[in-house]
Parts: C-alpha cells; structure tokens; sequence
C-alpha cells in the first residue's frame, strides 16, 4: 500500500510506500492502523495514521505487499507526522506573506507554472515593500506606478539595498521566468525550484534579516533602561 501525499520534508506531492505498520481497534466501530512510510522523493520517513470502519477491514490487507495508492486527502481522520504546514519567511508585510503562501500551496500541488508566477509576483512586490517596509500606503502608490521587474530591482541596488551579486542573479531569475515578457511565465520543475529558492533568500534578505536585527536591538535597549 501506498499514499499519495504531500510531503512535509521536500514539498511535493509523491508516493510514500508503506515500509511497516502496525493497527490497533480502539473502539467497536473503528480501527486506526498507524504506518510508517517514505516519501519516493525525497526518502525520509514520516508516520501516517487514519480511521477505517470495521465493516471494510478487509480492504486494508497486507499492507507492504497491495500496490493501491490512496490519496491522503480521502483517508479518515487521518494524521500525518511530521505535519506539513506551509510556511513563509518571518517578517513579511501581509500581502507579501500571502502571496508567497499562495506560490507555496501551487508549488505543493506541482503546479509549476502557477508557482513561478507567484514567486515572481513575490519578488516584485518585495521590491516595493522594501523601499517603504512600515508603510502600507506609500508601498501601494509605489506598486501603483506602471514600472516592470528589472528597472524596480535596479532600483533596489541603486539605493544600496541589495548587492551587486544578489542583483544579477535576480536578473537570471526574472529572465528564467519571462516575467516581462507574458501574462503566464514559462517554467518547468527545475526552474521553479531555482525560483523558488532565489525567492525565498531575496525575501529573507530584505526582510527576515533587518526584522531580527531590529528586534535584537529593541530588547538591547530595553534592557539598557532598566539597568
Ligand atoms: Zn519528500
């Protein structure tokens, strides 16, 4: 037996083979058997756990051996650890945190092309956030202003707020996507994962680092005050 789900470790959706398992009745009508499992892609292990009615037992045999894939999401009750929760770079601005969930939940689902749109959208948006990081209004005028990807990251390099190194490579990245070119990018897997990679380091560059820098130095003032 296997499932079809996405995994926690690596982000994609794969198949992860049932290697052991071991069942336990914990009621009249129900059944839980807890499996261990490894993801075809990336081989680590997680546990899968999930509700069967007594009544249909006798579908779920021999669990090493049956060659049916279940998609995780139709199991019962079922429980997968580690958990996979998508997550951003700490200290986004909110739209820029949606956005970059969105591209994450596409990227999940393999949808390539949809994540690399988002990711892109992500870089354009951090951009202008990083230009006015506390100010939700300035940002929407600047976002208003009709100005594509490669002047706004020149720009970001102009004003010294990234090097000149993160700046060609995010030119590489732009170019890989066709961002100014169509609506719709052209990427496949790979060049989604070199998106996806450049798109997280860019975000948190212009935003993770300078937040935990500026929330050290808060709790070094305030311990400046009291003593
Ligand atoms: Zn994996």
């Amino acid at each position: 037996m296997a499932f079809r789900i996405n995994c926690s470790y690596c982000s994609t959706t794969s198949i992860f083979k049932v290697k052991c398992y071991h069942t336990k009745t914990f009621d009249r009508l129900n059944w839980r058997p807890y499996c261990f499992v490894v993801c075809d892609n990336c081989e680590n292990g997680s546990l899968v756990s999930f509700n069967v009615n007594s009544g249909y037992q006798h579908y779920y045999t021999d669990f090493e051996k049956d060659s049916v894939v279940y998609d995780f999401s139709e199991l019962r009750e079922a429980r997968l650890v580690p958990e996979n929760k998508l997550t951003a770079p700490e200290h986004l601005p909110s739209i820029l945190n949606d956005t970059y969930l969105d591209a994450e939940f596409n990227f999940s689902s393999s949808r390539w092309k949809a994540a690399a749109q988002l990711y892109l959208q992500s870089i354009e948006f951090a951009c202008i956030a990083a230009k006015a990081p506390h100010d939700e209004i300035e940002s929407q005028s600047l976002s208003a202003q009709r100005m594509d990807l490669t002047k706004r990251i020149n720009i970001l390099f102009d004003e010294g707020l990234i090097t000149e190194r993160m700046k060609n490579w995010a030119h590489k990245i732009r170019v890989l996507g066709q961002y100014h070119k169509h609506r719709y990018v052209e990427a496949n897997e790979d060049d989604t994962k070199d998106i996806r990679e450049f798109c997280e380091l860019f975000l948190k560059y212009l935003f993770t680092m300078p937040g935990l820098i500026q929330s050290r130095e808060e709790r070094l003032e305030a311990r400046k005050v009291q003593s």
